[in-house]
């Protein structure tokens, strides 16, 4: 396994990170003995940054992640989860709210801290609040010694050009940002660099956008991107390649960026991703394959229309 250090936290985190939004059934049905001993064979391969949140699987991804850490040591860890988003239009950043969140994290989880509370995709809520609300709640939970460092988590980037100069945070998590069709991320990373900021990138692979299985029925990717990715799919098979691996050999190489969080229920799933560590990208198949996404919208909207 690579590490790096994620900003100025003084955590070592390995760049690749294990994302438990699957361990919800978030992509489709999961086992979750599979998925207890995929965690567990993750850990043995080195990795070292668990990210959930409760709103995956509607806290059944907790539940899982946490029966699969019980019987590990704590400091063999780095545990990363989140607040606010509680259903796919229920969102609520309040005081109160966050701070009985993080109760019930611990709970689910069975651990006595959190190494990184983040306020989950923030774009849905109101910023100042985030700010003069939600961001201090969280810093009171730091005081308590209940989670160790703090973080916001997004897709539209402005949301952070515009809480990052307003608010103290250690960490920010970007998805489907830097991945083989979209790189907007790129011109925030020297910024985040400069502020010391712990970068955490996750969906390398655009929410299943780029494997050969496609993406789930709820992606929000627009039709002629699906059709695009569909279609590199299609073309890296035929060069006898694999489009995920490429997207994942990809994001992996940028040292900008920490860690990069990938969904993983399966240790099939795991050992193919573990094979991308440390692997360069075929620039010539990456050439390629990026073309593929060059005249089609890579985006789609995200949030509430004032942010
Ligand atoms: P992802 O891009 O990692 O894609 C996950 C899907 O790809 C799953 O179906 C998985 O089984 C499949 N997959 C993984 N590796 C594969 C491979 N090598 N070949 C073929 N298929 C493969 O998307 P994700 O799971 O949404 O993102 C990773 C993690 O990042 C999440 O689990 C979550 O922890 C975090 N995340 C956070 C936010 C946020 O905070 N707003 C948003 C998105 C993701």
């Amino acid at each position: 396994m690579i590490y790096r250090e994620l900003g100025a936290t003084g955590l070592r985190v390995s760049i690749l990170g294990y994302g438990a939004s699957p361990l919800g059934g978030e992509f489709g049905p999961i086992d979750e003995e599979e998925g207890v001993r995929t965690v567990h064979a993750a850990l043995d391969s080195g990795i070292n940054y668990f990210d959930v949140a409760p709103y995956y699987g509607r806290t059944r991804a907790e539940s899982v992640l946490g029966r699969a850490l019980r019987t590990i040591p704590r400091e063999s860890y780095i545990l990363a989860t989140k607040v606010g988003r509680y259903d796919r239009d229920q969102f609520d950043f309040s005081a109160d709210r966050v701070t009985r969140s993080v109760e019930e994290s611990l709970q689910r989880l069975g651990v006595e801290t959190v190494d990184v509370i983040q306020c989950h995709d923030i774009e849905f809520g109101s910023l100042n609040q985030i700010i003069e609300e939600t961001l201090p709640s969280l810093e009171r939970l730091r005081q308590q010694g209940k989670v160790r460092f703090i973080g916001i988590t997004g897709y539209p980037l402005h949301i952070f050009r515009y809480v990052l100069p307003r608010a103290r945070v250690d960490a920010v998590l970007s998805y489907c940002r830097y991945t083989l069709c979209n790189t907007d991320l790129e011109n925030l990373l020297p910024w985040f660099q400069q502020q010391k900021l712990g970068v955490v990138n996750a969906s390398p692979l655009a929410m299943g956008l780029l494997t050969d299985a496609g993406p789930p029925p709820w992606h929000p990717a627009p039709a002629a991107l699906k059709m695009a990715a569909a279609r590199a799919a299609a073309f890296c098979h035929e060069q006898g390649k694999d489009l995920s691996e490429l997207a994942l050999q990809f994001a992996l190489a940028n040292p900008a960026i920490h860690v990069t969080l990938v969904g993983m229920a399966d240790r099939k799933t795991l050992e193919k991703n573990l094979r991308c560590v440390g692997v360069m990208p075929d620039l010539q198949l990456l050439g390629k394959v990026r073309g593929f996404f060059q005249t089609v919208v890579t985006t789609w909207p995200s949030g509430r229309p004032e942010n």
